[in-house]
């Protein structure tokens, strides 16, 4: 079924605990959809040491990252604009800097500084710190997990502009996010989401799970995309970790150039419209932000 041979079966849903039924392959592949929150998620999920391997061997040449910073940073402003606003809209009072875990580039930093939210970044990739260096922020080298020991408690708030899609251990990663974030921080992540995929994988296929599933965009993306998440998948993870949603928010289509920008621009104002009828209903949003508040457990009486 898979050319990886560290992948652990999941029995249950990362997301809720709910029951899995198969809702396609690709490439070798599966994913599966929870029948209680519709979160799509790899099935057997990828062990993280052969996916980590996988990143540093595979990933760069299959032509995942952009090349260009600042065409990347420019296509993607629209993005990180949406990701700016909610985390002024819900967490501007909160004192203290920002992290962008996964700032590829730096275009969310960029806008964070001009928005006057103090920001540093994280990223694995030595190329893209030193770019990001070099226009002026700090940067961080180091994973998640590692972070989170070196400086709990150090962040307002915390990004990742399409990072958690990505994780095969969710609930870590909310751990170690929960651990970085003070008192009544947020995180902010935008990321594919299940519904786009469930809608045109369902759809492209007439129906017919034993056909493979469409790429969509590089929404169906194994091994890498791991968790397609629902609303309710997140609110449900979230929960678990010790957040509430705060919120779920549109999240906008990047822009480029050509016939593929002038696309990109049309799903924009169509989703622009559809979600001011359906909100978090209508299924052509490739992407949503979701706002997740730290809770902090009531003091103990003594
Ligand atoms: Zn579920």
């Amino acid at each position: 079924m898979s050319d990886h041979p560290k992948a652990y079966p999941l029995v249950q849903c990362v997301a809720c605990g709910g029951s899995l039924t198969l809702f396609g392959c690709r490439e070798g592949y599966r994913y599966d959809r929870c029948l209680a929150c519709g979160t799509l998620q790899l099935n057997p999920m990828p062990d993280p040491d052969w996916l980590r391997e996988a990143y540093a061997e595979r990933y760069h040449a299959a032509g995942h990252y952009a090349e260009d910073p600042e065409q990347r940073n420019r296509h993607g402003r629209r993005v990180f604009a949406a990701m700016v606003k909610t985390y002024a809209d819900l967490g501007g009072h909160i004192a203290g800097p920002v992290l962008d875990y996964g700032c590829g580039w730096g275009g969310l930093l960029d806008l964070l500084r001009a928005a006057g939210i103090p920001a540093e970044g994280a990223d694995l990739s030595r190329t893209m710190g030193a770019y990001c260096r070099s226009r002026g922020h700090i940067i961080h080298e180091m994973e998640l997990q590692q972070l989170a020991q070196q400086r709990p408690g150090a962040y307002s708030g915390v990004f990742m502009s399409a990072v958690f899609e990505h994780l095969p251990e969710p609930d870590k990663a909310l751990a170690a996010v929960y651990t970085l974030l003070r008192k009544d921080g947020l995180f902010i992540s935008l990321q594919p989401t299940a519904g786009f995929a469930r809608f045109f994988g369902t759809l492209f296929r007439a129906g017919m799970k034993r056909l493979p599933l469409p790429r969509l965009h590089e929404v169906i993306c194994p091994p890498w995309h791991t968790v397609l998440y629902t609303p309710e998948g997140m609110k449900r993870i979230a929960e678990r970790a010790g957040f509430s949603l705060a919120g779920v928010f549109r999240g906008p289509v990047q822009t480029g150039t050509g016939p593929a920008g002038a696309v990109k621009d049309a799903l924009e104002l169509a989703n622009r419209a559809g979600w001011s009828m359906l909100g978090a209903r209508w299924p052509l949003c490739i992407c949503h932000i979701f706002a997740l508040r730290k809770n902090v457990p009531a003091q103990k009486e003594t």
